[in-house]
């Protein structure tokens, strides 16, 4: 039997955020039934509403960083119980079976992992729907256990923001002595800062908002660059072993590439779409240097990111909202005035529901 849902949907690319009733599939033999209590707010809701990427199919409930209560459970499932507090990020699904898949990677699925929203469900085809809604519906085996410690709002942000930079830390291997930068001080950018911190590394920001320094600082960096600053820039010339570029949009890397070192990487994690201006290739070859890109991260993966954030009290800063304010929130962000993720408060859509 399936359920009624209600939830916030964009109509189209052009349109605001309303209200939206919807059904959720009938329960799956390995399937989770969570009732959601927060969902995080990510730049990537505010591209795909407005299709910034193309492909956007509407109704669109965005929403992919949710942490709520278990509230029923398929007959097969072995991993939770009702009451567990548990979480949702990118992906509800992947082929399971392809080369990515079987090393933890479904990220990079090789028949592409069905994404929570705007995404279609791999068996019976219909179109997913995301965090922004009263329940959800997800295999066991892409749900996360949120750990005890965390405080639930501020955890939800973690399933997106949090995955999407640990990943390229641990992948590149930042330990103690590191010397990292990160771009950009938005959702992804702080959660960046305060992983490569908390894994030991000397880390710098560069910034376009010379006003979040104090900010910074206190979320763990040690140094601010201000990148419009063609001085401030020079004075870390060949500094990093890894960059991570959050910017949301097309930015010109080529004054980043001679303030990584020997062997470093330019990880881009925001930017979907062509590099403009054009990569200069003399910092690449004289160098070695890389640019590339990562993509949020697999389920282990984003478990021992939880445990990892669990042992050490990191969550997100956050500025709780109602999901009446979605819109407004979406235009604060679009102008990078948001300190540092908003996240909604999933009972504020659970009052218009009476
Ligand atoms: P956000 O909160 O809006 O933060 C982005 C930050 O980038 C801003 O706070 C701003 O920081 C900087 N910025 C914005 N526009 C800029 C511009 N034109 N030039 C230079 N800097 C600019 O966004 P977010 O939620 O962190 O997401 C960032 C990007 O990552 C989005 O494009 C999102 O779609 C993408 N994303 C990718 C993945 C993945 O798997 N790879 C996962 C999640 C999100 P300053 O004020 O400090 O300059
Ligand atoms: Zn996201
Ligand atoms: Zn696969």
């Amino acid at each position: 039997m399936t359920i009624k849902v209600l939830g916030y949907a964009a109509q189209s690319a052009s349109q605001a955020l309303a209200p939206f009733q919807f059904e959720r599939r009938s329960l799956r033999n390995n399937d989770i039934v969570i009732e959601i209590l927060y969902c995080g707010v990510c730049h990537s809701d505010l591209h795909q509403a407005r299709n910034d990427w193309g492909g956007s199919a509407y109704p669109m409930v965005p929403g992919h960083e949710i942490v709520g209560k278990v509230i029923g459970i398929g007959p097969n499932t072995t991993r939770f119980k009702v009451g567990d507090h548990v979480g949702v990020g990118c992906m509800v699904d992947s082929c399971r079976d392809c080369q990515a898949c079987k090393k933890g990677l479904e990220q990079y699925c090789e028949k592409f992992p069905t994404y929570t929203y705007n995404g279609v469900d791999r068996h019976d085809h219909t179109v997913t729907q995301g965090g922004y809604s009263e329940k959800i519906i997800v295999s066991e085996d892409f749900v996360v256990k949120i750990p005890d410690s965390l405080d639930l709002k501020a955890a939800a942000p973690l399933l997106c923001a949090g995955i999407t930079t640990w990943s390229p830390l641990r992948h590149w291997k930042v330990g103690k002595g590191s010397k990292v930068a990160v771009t950009g001080l938005g959702g992804l950018g702080h959660m960046a800062i305060k992983f490569a911190k908390a894994l030991g590394a000397e880390v710098t920001l560069f910034t376009r908002s010379l006003g979040k320094s104090e900010d910074a600082k206190k979320l763990g960096a040690d140094r601010i660059i201000l990148s419009t600053d063609r001085k401030q820039m020079e004075s870390v010339r060949g500094e990093f072993e890894l960059i991570i570029d959050t910017v949301p949009s097309a930015h010109d890397l080529n004054p980043y590439l001679p303030t990584l070192g020997l062997d470093g990487n330019l990880v881009l994690v925001g930017l979907l779409g062509p590099i403009e201006p054009f990569l200069h290739t003399v910092p690449l070859l004289l160098g070695r240097r890389s640019v590339t890109g990562s993509a949020i991260g697999g389920i282990a993966e984003t478990q021992e990111m939880l445990d990892f954030c669990g042992k050490h009290g990191i969550v997100s800063d956050i500025e709780e909202i109602k999901i009446q304010e979605i819109n407004a929130a979406y235009e604060r962000m679009l102008k990078s005035d948001v300190k540092y993720r908003f996240v909604i408060d999933i009972a504020s859509l659970r009052s218009e529901a009476v």
